[in-house]
C-alpha cells in the first residue's frame, strides 16, 4: 500500500502533535496562508516548515486552536513588555529632569 492510500484511510499527520487526523489545515493551503501558519509555526513554536522537504505540512484543528491561543498570549506578553519598559523609561526621564 502506498503512502497516499494510507493517507486516504487514516488521514494526515499533524506536524505539531504527530497524530493522524482526517481534518487538517495545510500550511500552504488557502486557510494556512490566510492565518500565516508557516510564520506562526516558525516564530512561536520553532518548527521550521520548508516548501521543498518531505516533512508534514499539515496541522490538525486541535493544534490550530492551541496555536492561535499561544500566539495571542505571546502577543499580550510582547505588548506588556513594551508597556512596562516605556513606563520605566518615562519614570527615569522624569526623575532625571527633577535632579
Ligand atoms: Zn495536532
Amino acid at each position: 500500500m502506498g503512502s497516499l492510500d494510507m493517507a486516504v484511510l487514516t488521514g494526515f499527520i499533524c506536524r505539531i502533535c504527530s497524530k493522524m487526523n482526517k481534518v487538517v489545515t495545510h500550511v500552504y493551503g488557502e486557510e494556512g496562508k490566510k492565518i500565516n501558519l508557516a510564520n506562526q509555526l516558525q516564530n512561536y513554536l520553532g518548527v521550521d516548515i520548508f516548501f521543498n522537504n518531505d516533512l508534514p505540512k499539515t496541522v490538525c484543528n486541535s493544534c490550530i486552536v492551541k496555536l492561535k491561543m499561544h500566539y495571542e498570549w505571546m502577543e499580550i506578553i510582547k505588548n506588556a513588555q513594551t508597556r512596562i519598559k516605556n513606563k520605566r523609561l518615562k519614570t527615569r526621564m522624569e526623575r532625571d529632569r527633577r535632579s
